[in-house]
């Protein structure tokens, strides 16, 4: 039977409504029941939890993408996880494991359930933090990395530009990027306080896209020289920035976040003008789903960890603390509240 108002669990109030940001309101914590586990299942004590701008489109009714569901009014917030077992009924965990659940559907509780399919022990290396499995050391690390690989064509001595910079997958890729061969990376985010912090992580050049105007930045510093674009937000930033790209350069179309808050097609339909630049210069610009590269995760995720302990990418994080702030978090993300990785530790 279960033990009432030992555990809490954050579910949808509301969802924002068509073209409207998410708010705090949106997510409401009440106390819950321990589930009791089945066979091949382990109970397990929420230590960190990700929050992710895909998350976004679970909040409306219709997801819009076909690997997530849209979260019901009423039900739990899930995402991705890392928890330590406190009672194992399967052979593959025992107590006092640290795991990570692979499947975006971990619940936002103090203490979950999971079935043993869908957890993997943690085994990081010594010096780095478990939260670093959620961030630099997971899923936006891979799609840095995978991007880069996949979809940007390093040969060597490119100037790139990132989008999103200081973000989780924003500074990865632009770490990543220099160590992979391109001369000058050139990020773009929102704040001064981020600008500051990309220049001491190896960014050779900073654009604050709120206070200064991309396009005439670009046009300055570097002007129609821009081969690769690591495109984490879409919109009038991109416009500005694929105005300034060479013949034959390529996007690499990680995200669209300007555009997450309003419902429509992915990735949202471009001026007239930005796609007459694609087609006329023979731009590449193909959509990049890092779930579409799974069996390359592993072997990724030993390149990152090589590069994070040689101190070619530094991690970066951001943590909000406790469940009853992990809706906070969320909305602080989507407004560009976190540099590197948002995470939410769980304490109780
Ligand atoms: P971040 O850590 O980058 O957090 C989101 C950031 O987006 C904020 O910090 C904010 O920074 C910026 N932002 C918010 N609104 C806007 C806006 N209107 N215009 C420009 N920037 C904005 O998140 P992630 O690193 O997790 O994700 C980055 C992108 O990568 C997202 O688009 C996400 O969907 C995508 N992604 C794609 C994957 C794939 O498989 N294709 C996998 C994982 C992520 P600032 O202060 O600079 O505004």
């Amino acid at each position: 039977t279960g033990n009432m108002a030992s555990n809490r669990r954050v579910y949808l109030t509301r969802r924002p409504g068509e073209d409207k940001p998410p708010s705090d309101d949106c997510f409401g914590i009440e106390n819950c029941d321990i589930e009791d586990i089945g066979n091949g299942h382990v109970k397990v004590k929420a230590l960190y939890l990700s929050v992710d701008p895909y998350m976004r489109c679970r909040m409306n009714e219709d997801s819009g993408v076909e690997y997530v569901k849209s979260w019901n009014i009423g039900g739990t917030i899930t995402s991705q996880g890392i928890g330590e077992v406190l009672e194992s009924n399967s052979n593959k965990f025992k107590k006092g494991d640290v795991i990570i659940s692979e499947s975006l559907d971990t619940e936002w509780k103090d203490i979950f359930t999971l079935n043993e399919s869908q957890g993997r022990l943690l085994e990081l290396p010594p010096g780095t933090s478990p939260s670093w499995a959620l961030g630099a050391l997971g899923m936006p690390g891979l799609s840095a990395a995978l991007g880069l690989i996949k979809k940007a064509e390093i040969k060597g001595g490119e100037t790139m530009v990132v989008s999103g910079a200081a973000g989780a997958v924003g500074n990865v890729a632009g770490q990543l990027a220099k160590s992979m061969g391109v001369k000058r990376v050139i990020g773009i985010c929102g704040t001064d306080e981020k600008c500051n912090l990309l220049k001491t992580i190896g960014f050779d050049d900073v654009i604050n896209y709120k206070t200064a105007n991309v396009a005439d930045v670009l046009n300055e510093i570097c002007s129609g020289q821009v081969d690769i674009y690591f495109d984490n937000v879409g919109g009038s930033v991109s416009d500005a920035v694929i105005g300034e790209m060479v013949k034959g350069g390529r996007v690499v179309l990680c995200g669209q976040i300007s555009a997450y808050n309003q419902t429509g097609e992915y990735p949202p339909p471009l001026p007239t003008s930005t796609k007459e630049k694609l087609s006329s210069l023979e731009i590449k610009r193909e959509r990049f789903l890092v779930l579409d590269y799974m069996e390359d995760f592993e072997k990724t995720l030993g390149l990152l960890a090589q590069k994070v302990l040689q101190g070619e990418i530094i991690v970066k994080e951001t943590t909000i603390t406790g469940l009853e702030n992990a809706g906070l978090a969320f909305v602080s993300m989507m407004k560009g509240g976190n540099i590197g990785k948002m995470i939410v530790k769980c304490q109780k």
